[in-house]
């Protein structure tokens, strides 16, 4: 047997038992392959820079759109041309083979990419919002908070990106208002969007019989409920990471030590 097979036994074994909802929950370590830097990377050319945190945020928007719009155009270009690699492509197998078994299965990640959707995962939450969308920035617009958005191609962002200034930025189509990124700022709270569907994340943590954790540095929100949901109803859980899993011995998540692109392939295989 292979040292990954072998390394990932106990999740094969425990994905080939499970009955219930299967809850895989990823985070910007499953992108890395895929050539996107994670969000809390310490890179000089990490996508996202701790320091630049201030920029994602409401007070940021509402000072200053152009330079915001400008500088999530920036990010989304870097996720604009990755492709899916073998972990990707790995969850899209996981849940056919769910489903052909009829066995319920859900994705939630916390990556605003289309890395998953590329690969094929049908059955997916995207807690932190989509690249791929904008909407209206003013709550209550049909195309804004609580449930609308529009698809970024939609938009005619060329002369805003040749000459990012008030004039040029692009706005609501219904309203007029400045159009923003379709993301979670840092003082936003998950119910801000329906396209979040956080409702639908906590009654999965409320009945998932297993839950995967892939490429998530467990620093952000969603994480921690999920961890709790789980350690309360001691549902096994398991954590794919190329640099281990660091999480206090009162949470028992299993850590499996390994690239996800590597791993998650044998596993599915295994599990099938
Ligand atoms: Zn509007």
């Amino acid at each position: 047997m292979s040292r990954l097979s072998t390394l990932g036994r106990p999740l094969i074994d425990a994905l080939r038992s499970a009955q219930g909802l299967v809850l895989v929950v990823t985070g910007a370590g499953i992108s890395v392959a895929s050539g996107i830097k994670t969000f809390r990377g310490s890179e000089p050319d990490a996508v996202w820079r701790q320091n630049d945190v201030a920029n994602a945020t409401v007070a940021s928007f509402e000072r200053d759109p152009v330079g915001q719009l400008d500088w999530y155009l920036d990010r989304f270009a870097a996720v604009d041309d990755a492709v899916p690699n073998a972990g990707h492509l790995a969850l899209a197998d996981l849940e056919l083979q769910r489903a052909e078994r009829d066995l319920p299965y859900l994705l939630v990640t916390q990556n605003i990419d289309t890395l998953h959707e590329q690969a094929g995962s049908r059955n997916l939450i995207k807690v932190h919002g989509s690249a791929d969308r904008l909407r209206c920035g003013r709550y209550g617009c049909r195309l804004g908070a609580p449930s609308g958005s529009l698809s970024r191609s939609r938009v005619d962002l060329e002369t805003f990106r040749r000459s990012p200034e008030d004039a040029t930025l692009p706005r609501c189509p219904e309203c007029g208002s400045p159009l923003r990124a379709h993301v979670l700022f840092f003082d936003e709270y998950y119910t801000e969007h329906d396209d979040y569907r956080f409702p639908e994340v906590e009654q999965a943590a409320a009945e998932a019989v297993l839950m995967l954790f892939v490429g998530t540095s467990f620093a952000v929100g969603v994480t921690s409920l999920l961890l709790e949901a789980g350690a309360r109803r001691r549902q096994p859980m398991f954590s794919i990471d190329p640099v281990g899993t660091r999480l206090p011995a009162s949470i028992p998540v299993e850590s499996l030590t390994a690239p996800a692109e590597e791993l998650l392939p044998v596993v599915v295989l295994g599990a099938g």
